[in-house]
């Protein structure tokens, strides 16, 4: 793809398949996808001091979740239907500063956890009303959300137009900025002496009816537990599972001390706009079912720009830096999956949608609990693969030598 002058089609790359992967011969914990949450498993278990290897098939990140904005919004992103995942929600953003302080210090590097707040805003009449429906909904469930009028909000972000008449403000929704946050999984993994494999393609290996390793181009791994964390190619690491693709395009401006920019993520119908501490103000995101489409489409940049322009005028004058696209990992219910998948040794954790940053801490201390104690407790418990009958068996079409052979055995296995 041609753009712009400096203007590139990712936002950031992080780590490099060095030639052909050493695949070792074996491990007590194999995690097939090297995302945020096969990573943020693996650097929690890595801390217990067990045998991890992370196989990655691309880059670490390079799914959805360098893609994304790394808002943490539990109040903000609250969806008509999603009440029963507030106590998830809840229970991740707790342990979210524990969890920012650790992976700083384990790996030595800044996430950017910013504890400013979300604003959201009506932008002209007809928001408001609908911003209220929003209002009273966080409300009822529990949710710190704070009704502002209109000068209000805009002292609260005075680059703001004055079309914007309404607002809430969730203080407890905060933000990390995502390339930090995998830059920092990775090197926190890696020096608490996990063991990462890039450029290398895996899936479950079974026997006998269970997960006995994994299966690369390279080799066998053999492992005690298999944890499937493929995030919207879960299905294609071979789990027949509810997880869809749902795209999303963003784009990068810089903001300069000439523009102006904001102090606090701010969210509006059309677009969020989430101000990072290096001067980067990502513009985010469409939704989109377009399956594995990563165009970067003309509709969805006007669409973006459009939506920031209404909120933010001085965006106008903002150089582009990045545009690009990525796939969120959405089940059926839009919540995550995690834990038994009815075949012994075999787990997941995947499914987390627009969510994956707010639930890494939850999902990551879930599937430690699992490995480690062999129970889920607290709210993660009620995510289970479970409530999808389709989840217990292998898809067809990922087929190999080793599933053929226990194809009976797993349909036992899901009685
Ligand atoms: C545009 C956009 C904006 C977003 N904004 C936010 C936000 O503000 N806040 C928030 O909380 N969430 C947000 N999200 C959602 C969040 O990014 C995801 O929920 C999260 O990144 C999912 O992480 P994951 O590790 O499950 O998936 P991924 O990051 O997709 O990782 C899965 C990895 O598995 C690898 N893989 C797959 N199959 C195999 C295989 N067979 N062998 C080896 N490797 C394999 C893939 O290459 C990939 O790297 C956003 C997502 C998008 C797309």
């Amino acid at each position: 793809m041609r753009g712009p002058p400096h203007t590139t089609f990712r936002r950031a790359e992080i780590g490099s398949p060095a030639g052909v992967p050493v695949i070792p011969a074996q491990t007590d914990i194999a995690i097939i996808g090297g995302g945020l949450i096969g990573l943020s498993i693996g650097w929690r278990l890595a801390r217990r001091g067990l045998d991890v290897t992370v196989f990655e098939r691309g880059t670490t990140g390079q799914g959805a979740s360098l893609a994304a904005t790394g808002m943490l919004a539990a109040a903000a992103e609250l969806e008509p239907g999603g009440e029963e995942h507030v106590p998830l929600s809840l229970e991740s953003q707790r342990l979210w500063p524990g969890f920012a302080r650790e992976l700083e210090a384990d790996s030595g590097l800044s996430i950017d956890y910013r504890s400013d707040g979300v604003l959201l805003v009506a932008l002209g009449r007809e928001e408001v009303e609908r911003l209220r429906f929003r209002h009273e909904a966080q409300k009822r469930v529990g949710l710190s959300a704070q009704w502002l009028g209109g000068p209000e909000a805009r002292a609260l972000e005075p680059g703001l137009r004055p079309s914007v008449i309404a607002g809430i403000f969730c203080p407890d929704d905060h933000q990390v900025d995502p390339p930090r946050v995998m830059a920092a999984l990775r090197q926190a993994y890696l020096a608490l002496g996990g063991h990462l494999v890039e450029g290398c393609e895996a899936e479950p290996e079974l026997a006998g009816g269970r997960a006995v390793g994994v299966v690369t181009p390279g080799g066998v791994c053999k492992a005690r537990v298999v944890l499937v964390a493929g995030g919207a190619w879960t299905k294609l690491a071979g789990l027949d599972i509810p997880v869809r693709p749902l795209k999303g395009q963003s784009l990068a401006l810089r903001s300069t001390p000439e523009t102006g920019g904001l102090s606090r993520v701010v969210w509006t119908e059309q677009v969020h706009l989430a101000p990072k501490s290096d001067g980067t103000l990502i513009v985010g995101a469409t939704m989109e079912e377009r399956g594995f489409d990563d165009t970067v489409t003309a509709g969805g940049v006007y669409a973006l720009l459009d939506g920031a322009r209404r909120a933010l005028p001085s965006i106008e004058e903002m150089p582009v830096e990045a545009i690009w696209t990525g796939f969120r990992p959405t089940s059926l219910d839009d919540a995550p999956i995690l834990g038994e998948t009815g075949i012994a040794n075999l787990l997941v954790a995947t499914g987390h949608h627009r969510n994956g940053y707010l639930l890494a801490p939850v999902t990551a201390a879930a599937l430690e609990e699992l490995i480690t104690d062999n129970r889920i407790t607290g709210p993660a418990a009620h995510f289970g693969a479970a409530r999808f009958a389709a989840i217990k068996a292998f898809s067809s079409e990922v087929e190999t030598g080793s599933r053929q052979e226990n194809a009976s055995t797993q349909e036992e296995a899901a009685e």
